[in-house]
């Protein structure tokens, strides 16, 4: 196991008094960070002109024209005509539709915002919705590999080029971000969310909120955020996508729930609800997450848009008999908008005339929808996003190139570097580059890349091509082909590999093996690509494993035989620039798992903030919570990634060694670049209460602040923990702060060994 302790083990607190320059960084908790810069006008706080405006509208609205609101349609677009389609444009004109999903370019949305503008009878604008998940077409790293830069700042920009880009080509509204914790890696959507933690899940999510939508909507290239998918969707049984969740209220609102309330608080416009059913509820009807909490506790005043065809597939879930009893559960519960499935637009009409849905519901959904569209400009230009013609001055521009190019870099995660390999040597006179996924120019974009295009993509082929020195001969060999059992090419991938220097083995899971509909139940590199691996490994070269993935693999062979791993994640249409970037040492890789990675599948789901249990593992005890056949700790822990540099922690001060609740609590910590390359460290802060009404995690991350040192520069990293911050979910189910001892442990991954303590008192 590769772990960041050895790093810390020669730590020696007196250096860092030493007569060394000692820099000051001040580093504000997040919480604070997501709390006040992201604290946003528009749709968090309600504007009474809007209200009025809404309200007159509302007057001279039939009720037909109300539900078309609420219908969402998707594309409709006739290439042959070159314009909308006959069925759709007739609905359109009598006002049955509120929005459309996947219309693509500017021309388009123009044509069809036109006949909503002009023809029908209340003028009312289409917002049009579109999946920019990682970037429009210049496109970023997954989201999971963004998660892994812990670079808030960075993820904010990379987010804003999506919407400046998508901006221009009509787009009023993105189904993003996913904020979605995972802590199952079968589950393929952890690929389009932050990972396992809550607390970086909420710091990304109130990032790419920002990026969205800015600080409110008076810029033309904002578009409008949905924070999806509400809620627990990555709690499904065995990691099967859109499987059943069952879990307590308490994990609900402790684990899944606050990146959703981050994104609400940094003023998202929107949020999709869930496929999923939470213990007997499915999402789409659940009054108590779409109401009470979202409404009643979080004074949300957006609108909550359905997943697709989710109202419908209630009558799946076995809780209406029909689509009429659907349309009633859902937007009673507080679905606003039906995306695609058509069950509101045809069945309540019906419901008003029999008097089965009160008309203040009505009211209510088509208010939230019409607030969104006024709060974003859409009823001043319904055009604001149409910039036809400006398209190839805006997208996938040299600057936006080269912002995906640093954002890939930074995604990466150095897992091993076994007598430091990495980064190779620019006097490397050979260097055999072998794997399926090296060539391929699609893999690099992962799922959901909107309008991203391979053709647009650096495979790592081309990326080292153009960065060998030119002394160095590089000889590609494919080996296998991902997902097929034919292993003929293994014998010349070995001789490539036999006759050269150095090997880069690029092996992974294909673009659509992560994404919607894509869990695996086995989290091992498909096809033939071990036994491959095996076979280049037995040529006794020094080799490099450059992963391409969507989740966290277990490779636990690998990580034993291999010298050094390099986690790339699908890290976007500058991938292969970006990968030769960190093999040949231009960037130093400073990425930390943003996700466990586990030894076996058999050990899923494993999390960092798991509990203690009555019988914590002991490994003299048989009776313990443990494996017979396998350690309890993971390959690779959450927060764990290495750089070409080594950092050492020491001088833990806990300034606050009692606070009132309310107060924060200050600390600092002493960290040293010990090696002779820049580099960059994420230095983390984890909390443990030592005992509570409640169990309490065995740790918690509470502040985190990457940050680049120089060779052999110390930094004293400051953090100011809210207090208010540290509780949880009580018996009575509200959020509590219960008085007691914290630990603090700080370090560089969920490893840390820096410990300290402080203790919380009654206000
Ligand atoms: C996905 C959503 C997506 C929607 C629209 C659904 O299948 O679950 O994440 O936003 O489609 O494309």
């Amino acid at each position: 196991m590769v772990s960041q302790t050895s790093l810390l083990s020669g730590l020696s607190t007196r250096w860092f008094n030493s007569r060394l320059l000692l820099a000051v960084a001040t580093v504000v908790s997040s919480v604070f960070w997501c709390a006040q810069v992201y604290a946003q006008k528009g749709i968090s706080r309600l504007d009474p002109v809007i209200e009025r405006k809404v309200d007159s509208l509302l007057a001279i609205m039939t009720v037909e024209e109300k539900i078309g609101q609420l219908h969402q349609e998707s594309g409709g677009w006739d290439s042959t005509t070159q314009s909308l389609g006959a069925t759709e444009t007739e609905r359109l004109r009598k006002g049955l539709i509120g929005s459309f999903l996947n219309v693509i370019g500017a021309e388009r949305t123009r044509k069809i915002q036109r006949i909503a503008v002009e023809q029908t009878r209340l003028h009312i604008p289409l917002i049009f919705g579109e999946d920019v998940i990682h970037g429009y077409r210049t496109i970023f790293p997954i989201p999971l590999g963004e998660a892994a830069s812990w670079d808030p700042a960075l993820v904010e920009r990379d987010n804003r080029i999506a919407a400046i880009e998508a901006s221009t080509e009509g787009v009023n509204w993105t189904f993003a971000p996913m904020v979605d914790i995972a802590r199952d890696p079968r589950w393929g959507r952890i690929a389009e969310g932050s990972g396992e933690d809550t607390y970086l899940g909420s710091v990304m999510a109130a990032a790419k909120v920002k990026g969205f939508q800015m600080s409110d909507f008076s810029d033309s290239t904002t578009i409008v955020a949905c924070a999806k998918h509400y809620a627990a969707y990555g709690g499904a049984e065995g990691g099967r996508d859109y499987n059943t969740v069952d879990i307590s209220e308490r994990t609900l609102r402790d684990v899944y729930l606050p990146p959703f309330h981050a994104a609400v608080n940094a003023g998202a416009g929107t949020l999709m609800s869930s496929f999923n059913e939470i213990s007997g509820v499915p999402s789409t009807a659940n009054r108590h997450l779409l109401t009470t909490i979202l409404r009643g506790e979080w004074h949300f005043n957006g609108f909550v848009v359905s997943d697709w065809g989710a109202v419908g597939e209630l009558r799946n879930h076995g809780i209406a008999g029909d689509s009429a009893q659907a349309a009633l559960r859902a937007i009673n519960a507080g679905v606003d908008m039906d995306m695609v499935s058509g069950v509101y637009l045809h069945t309540l009409p019906i419901a008003v005339r029999n008097s089965k849905i009160r008309m203040s519901v009505l009211n209510e959904a088509v208010r939230r929808i019409l607030r969104v569209k006024f709060a974003v400009g859409l009823f001043k230009n319904p055009y604001r996003n149409c910039r036809e013609g400006t398209e190839r001055a805006v997208i996938l521009t040299p600057e936006h190139r080269a912002a995906a190019r640093t954002s890939a870099a930074n995604s990466m995660v150095l897992l091993k570097n076994q007598n430091g390999l990495l980064p190779l040597s620019r006097d490397v006179s050979s260097i055999a580059l072998i794997g399926p996924l090296a060539e391929s120019k699609d893999a690099t974009l992962g799922p959901w890349h909107t309008m991203g295009e391979g053709a647009d993509a650096v495979s790592i082929l081309e990326g080292l091509r153009s960065s060998v020195p030119p002394q160095t001969r590089l000889t590609y060999k494919k080996g296998c082909n991902l997902t097929f059992s034919d292993t003929s090419g293994f014998s010349e991938a070995v001789q490539a590999a036999s006759s050269s220097d150095v090997v880069i083995l690029v092996a992974g899971e294909t673009e659509d093996m992560s994404g919607e509909a894509s869990s695996r139940s086995d989290l091992g590199l498909p096809g033939v690509q071990l036994e491959l691996v095996r076979r280049i490994s037995a040529t006794g070269k020094p080799v490099v494993l450059v992963l391409m993935n969507g989740r966290p693999l277990c490779i636990p062979w690998e990580a034993e035989h291999i010298q050094a791993i390099l986690e790339t994640w699908f890290s976007g249409v500058e991938a292969g620039n970006a990968v030769a970037d960190v093999i040949f040492g231009k960037v130093n890789p400073g990425g930390k798992l943003p996700a466990t990675f586990p030894r076996s599948v058999g050990q899923v789901p494993i999390y960092y903030d798991h509990k203690n249990t009555g019988r914590p593992i002991d490994e003299n005890e048989r009776f313990t919570s443990r494996y017979f056949d396998l350690p309890n700790t993971p390959l690779f822990p959450f927060g764990f990634g290495l750089s070409y540099t080594s950092f050492n922690y020491g001088n833990l001060r806990v300034l606050t060694a009692s606070a009132k609740i309310g107060q924060p609590v200050n600390l600092s910590v002493d960290v040293r670049n010990t090696g002779s390359r820049k580099g960059d460290e994420v230095v983390q802060v984890y909390i443990r209460q030592r005992y509570a009404a409640i169990t309490r995690p065995v740790m918690e991350l509470k502040a985190f602040r990457r940050i680049t040192f120089e060779p052999g520069e110390v930094k004293r990293v400051e953090f100011a923990l809210d207090s208010r911050q540290l509780g949880y979910t009580g018996d009575d189910m509200k959020y509590t702060v219960e008085p007691g001892v914290f630990e603090v442990l700080v370090g560089g991954s969920s490893d840390a060994t820096i410990a300290g303590r402080f203790e919380l008192v009654k206000e």
